[in-house]
């Protein structure tokens, strides 16, 4: 492709003249990596084409929620129904109360549910809830895990235990961080001595069980133990933020995974999105029914949304759902995704690149670093000038990955293992320039 052919290049230059960076999420852009980005035209299964009508085999899937590939003709005929029957209603349907079943069947930590339109939504209400229910102000949350861009959240952490937060955003006022401790993720020690200064005034931890925002890096079973255990001591909400890891890493979502190597694991809170609308507009946060019965119309917590439930979207969180309980899915795809990790570490392997990988379910994370690191400041040693080189290098190839290194991966349902063989080769030809 030459510049004068890629119509790539004069579709990011009238996007860039009408919104901001000629993106409406900044990393879609392709700011860290750079280039210029993909527009996409179609996508079905585990490809997708651009503006050029060039074919990538797709490890993002949209961040995360097409986890049975674009196009699911189960999805397809669910979506298309419901949209006949109307868009949005603005008042209830019972649509809304099979998805609730559906979920809260699956994620028993849960016995309550409320939909909302995005994970950033859902996030900001769990808090919001937590601060309601205990009557606190603070909560913890650790550096390098995302629960989208409300305010409060937008929080890198200061000098010490001792000084609040500083906005990771302009326009954040110091006032409305102040109640928000920002803590290394996966230190004990740390989160001890945060509790025993402040573990009564703290409304929640919110954690990202296996962070997808700062690449994939685990919460280490001990640290997650000693999260639920402080909670329970101090009278504070445990809120797993899931929205990636939601029906993305098992059919019981990550907190089934870490009930495995913690008896009687649970969350209080959960706050899902991502593959729970398959690829619309969906998200929901829940717990047990005494902290959920705090919010409005039943208590005195706020929280309301026009679209919230929206009738097409359930249509097509219900179907995805319905496709990914069918017994051996998650066997069938965690096997698929092993086999990618499995395959670029061997060929990291053969090509003498320092290589660290990690996958759960239908999530995988990879780094260019010998070993996984376990907190942020450890994901940051990555050169990410040779990462670049991997992007784009796959990219020319007919692969995409997260532009941008601090992204997890995913595969989908859709991809084959002669998907996973063409992307373990391209790799394998990219590591060898590195
Ligand atoms: C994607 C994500 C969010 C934000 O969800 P949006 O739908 O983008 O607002 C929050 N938390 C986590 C863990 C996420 O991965």
């Amino acid at each position: 492709m030459t510049p004068n052919t890629d119509r790539n290049i004069p579709l990011f230059e009238r996007a860039k003249a009408l919104i901001p960076g000629g993106v409406n999420s900044p990393v879609r852009a392709f700011k860290a990596v750079g280039g210029t980005p993909r527009f996409v035209k179609r996508a079905q299964g585990a490809y997708f084409w651009d503006a050029n009508d060039q074919r990538f085999i797709d490890y993002i899937g949209s961040w995360g929620p097409m986890i049975l590939g674009h196009g699911h003709p189960a999805v397809l005929e669910a979506v298309q129904s419901a949209a006949l029957e109307g868009f949005s209603f603005g008042a209830p349907t019972e649509r809304e109360v099979e998805l609730a079943e559906e979920i809260l069947s699956l994620v028993p930590s849960m016995e309550m549910i409320r939909l909302v339109s995005s994970g950033t939504e859902a996030g900001m209400s769990a808090i919001r809830l937590a601060r309601g229910a205990t009557g606190r102000s603070k909560f913890i949350k650790f550096e390098g895990c995302y629960h989208g861009h409300a305010d409060s959240l937008l929080v890198k952490a200061g000098s010490g235990l001792a000084t609040f937060g500083n906005a990771t955003s302009a326009g954040v006022p110091p006032e409305v961080v102040q109640h928000t401790i920002v803590l290394e993720y996966n230190n004990v020690a740390q989160l001890e001595e945060a509790f025993a200064l402040h573990g009564k005034e703290l409304a929640c931890v919110m954690i990202e069980p296996i962070a997808g925002n700062m690449n994939l890096v685990r919460a280490s079973v001990p640290f997650m133990k000693r999260c639920r255990e402080l909670c329970t001591e101090y009278g504070a909400l445990l809120v797993l933020d899931e929205v990636m890891t939601g029906f993305r890493v098992a059919l019981g979502s990550a907190q089934s995974v870490y009930a495995k190597s913690i008896p009687g694991f649970k969350p209080d809170l959960t706050v899902l999105g991502k593959v729970i609308g398959g690829g619309m507009p969906l998200a929901a946060f829940g717990g047990p029914r005494a902290i959920m019965e705090h919010l409005a119309p039943l208590g005195g917590v706020y929280q309301a949304g026009t679209l919230s439930g929206n009738p097409v979207a359930t249509a097509c969180g219900l179907a995805t759902l319905r496709e990914i309980k069918k017994p051996g899915f998650f066997d069938a795809l965690s096997a698929r995704t092993r086999l990618l990790v499995d395959g670029l570490a061997a060929a990291a392997a053969a090509e003498g690149v320092p290589f660290s990988s990690d996958c759960e379910g239908g999530m995988f994370g990879f780094f260019l670093l010998p070993e996984l690191p376990q907190n942020y400041a450890q994901v940051l040693k990555t050169d990410s000038a040779r990462f670049n080189q991997l992007f784009h290098g796959l990219l020319d190839r007919g692969v995409y990955i997260a532009p941008a290194l601090y992204e997890a991966g995913f595969v989908s349902a859709a991809h084959t293992a002669a998907d996973i063989d063409a992307t373990v080769a391209a790799a394998r030809e990219v590591f060898k320039t590195l």
